[in-house]
């Protein structure tokens, strides 16, 4: 049986202590296993701060652009023997796994085009300078500055390639040594990935550092320059906010977190507009793909309350296509859950909500004897406000049609008052054709979601779907879904910096920190 490695101080060290084992999410055959003691997280952190930090910080961000091209590159060769992995660790089909792998060959080659363009430059300067006294003599700009710390990164199973990697991309850019800590349930596809990125010697040493298995006292030794970015759960992201020694130093700690995204049908959208089969094919893709193992899929499906019987007929009509199966094989449009917790997981929080509504199709009943399979289900409230489906994220194939009153404010039935009641989400999307609506909608819902994506029949053929998230848009979203932000191209070089104003004499601080080409 392989045991995963972990890459710290610059090599290859396999652990000590229990084993944790990785399963084929189809078969339920071993895979690999974890053993997590044994490593010296005070020597990892400084290793990173002291050897790694110093060689990016040496290097302008075209060069480190460079890099991250490089890696790019280097993932992609691989892709093929990659995609196999996640078909087996993770139970995606080869269209799932691509979407995971390709995302994070895609981001990193994004994040290059980003900081080619900046040459040489060692900082970053922000907006324009401005005068701060009586006279223009005393001036102020502000600059974003690279911290001196390691970047430390715990990531979800979900994302094994792309969330590794859309965060190493901007804290590579931005001169951030990384130390990275994959989801343990996949982790056989982002220890290959590591194993990519430190066989292509594209990196200085102690730039990339790689944890298989849990983070044992790492936080431990984390200070002032150093940040924490986390992807996955509430009750995690909770546990590490409040951690004592991040609070004690300060530590900045970026959390993206679950989400209850959700879908507005527009009362301007009848049946036979072309938004409404946009409607239907991305709420239905949502449902099934990654079998809804998607931080941005939607659960909750806000739908006029004259039109929840047609649109109920119609999207189990849609899902009952989803061919469910052996995700190696061509033909099978949604797999298994990744592991037999999530299984266990998913197949408890849709009980829990079945309790509260009309199960339109799919369920909680197991549907296969072997591998962590889970139906596609839609479910139906009676009431859009019953609390369960504001509170509860099922990470599955799983979503709820809520009706609601058909106006778009004043009314606490209203599409925007029901989707603030999921306590702050990832991308709520709103399918309409009426301009007046999407105003007044969008502005009710941005306070509420980090993103708000609107699709309508000018889009039908063409756009992505809302659950896609795109190096050039940020990503995250307000309360329930963590109050962090990732990606938006530059801006997210912005949680690896120091933003600074200078101020003094005009021509010293102009000359120097000035705003200039690329800037
Ligand atoms: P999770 O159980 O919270 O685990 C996330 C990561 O935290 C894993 O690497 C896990 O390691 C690690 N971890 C758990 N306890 C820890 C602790 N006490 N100290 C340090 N690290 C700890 O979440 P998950 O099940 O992997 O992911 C699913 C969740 O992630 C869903 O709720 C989903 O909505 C959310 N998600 C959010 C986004 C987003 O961008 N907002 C993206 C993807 C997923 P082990 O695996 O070794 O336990």
């Amino acid at each position: 049986m392989q045991t995963l490695s972990s890459f710290v101080q610059d090599r290859w060290i396999t652990g000590d202590g229990a084993a944790t084992p990785l399963f084929n999410a189809t078969t339920e055959e071993p895979l690999a296993e974890i053993r997590s003691g044994g490593i010296d997280f005070r020597a990892v952190v400084a290793h990173g701060r002291d050897v790694g930090g110093p060689a990016l910080r040496a290097l302008g961000f075209g060069e480190r652009a460079a890099m991250l091209m490089a890696l790019s590159k280097a993932i992609h060769a691989a892709r093929e023997e990659l995609i196999e992995l996640s078909v087996a660790n993770a139970g995606t089909t080869r269209s799932d796994a691509k979407f995971d792998i390709d995302g994070a060959i895609g981001t990193l080659a994004a994040y290059a085009s980003f900081g080619a363009p900046l040459g040489d430059r060692r900082f970053l300067v922000d907006g324009s300078g401005v005068q701060l006294g009586r006279t223009a003599r005393f001036w102020g700009e502000h600059v974003l500055v690279p911290r001196l710390g390691v970047a430390v990164h715990v990531n979800a199973f979900n994302f094994p390639a792309w969330n590794m990697m859309e965060k190493a991309a901007c804290a590579l850019l931005a001169g951030a040594p990384v130390i990275e800590k994959p989801g343990t349930p996949t982790a056989l596809v982002a220890w290959r990935v590591a194993e990519l990125v430190v066989k292509s010697g594209v990196l200085p040493a102690g730039a990339y550092q790689f944890i298989a298995g849990s983070v044992g006292d790492l936080l431990d030794h984390l200070g002032p320059q150093d940040g924490l970015a986390f992807t996955g759960s509430s009750a995690t992201a909770a546990k590490l906010r409040g951690h004592a020694n991040l609070v004690k130093h300060n530590v900045r700690v970026n959390l993206e977190a679950d989400s209850l995204n959700c879908a507005i049908l527009g009362a301007d959208v009848d049946s036979s507009a072309d938004a409404y089969g946009t409607f239907l094919s991305n709420v239905a893709l949502d449902m099934t793909q990654k079998t809804g193992q998607k931080c941005t899929a939607v659960r909750r499906i806000f739908v006029p309350k004259d039109r929840v019987g047609d649109v109920r007929a119609d999207l189990a009509a849609t899902l009952a296509k989803t061919k469910v199966g052996d995700p190696a094989q061509a033909e099978t449009r949604m797999g298994p859950l990744a592991s037999a917790n999530q299984q266990r997981d998913v197949r408890a929080g849709i009980q829990k909500l079945a309790a509260h509504a009309e199960v339109a199709c799919g369920g909680a009943a197991p549907i296969r004897d072997k591998g962590y399979f889970v139906a596609p289900t839609l479910l139906v409230a009676k009431d859009g406000r019953d609390p369960a489906f504001h509170a509860e994220e099922v990470f599955g194939p799983c979503a709820t049609i809520l009706p609601y009153d058909g106006s778009v404010d004043g009314s606490p039935e209203s599409a925007v008052a029901l989707a603030a009641l999921g306590g702050g989400g990832l991308v709520a999307s709103l399918y309409s054709n009426d301009a007046p609506t999407i105003e007044k909608v969008v502005l009710g819902l941005a306070p509420w979601h980090g993103r708000v994506w609107v699709g309508s029949d000018k889009l039908a053929d063409q756009g992505l779907p809302p659950g896609m998230v795109l190096p050039a848009s940020i990503h995250g979203g307000p309360g329930r879904a963590g109050g962090g932000e990732e990606l938006g191209g530059l801006r997210g070089l912005a949680f690896y910096l120091q933003r600074t104003a200078v101020q003094g004499f005009k021509g010293y601080v102009e000359a120097s920190f000035g705003c200039a080409p690329g800037a």
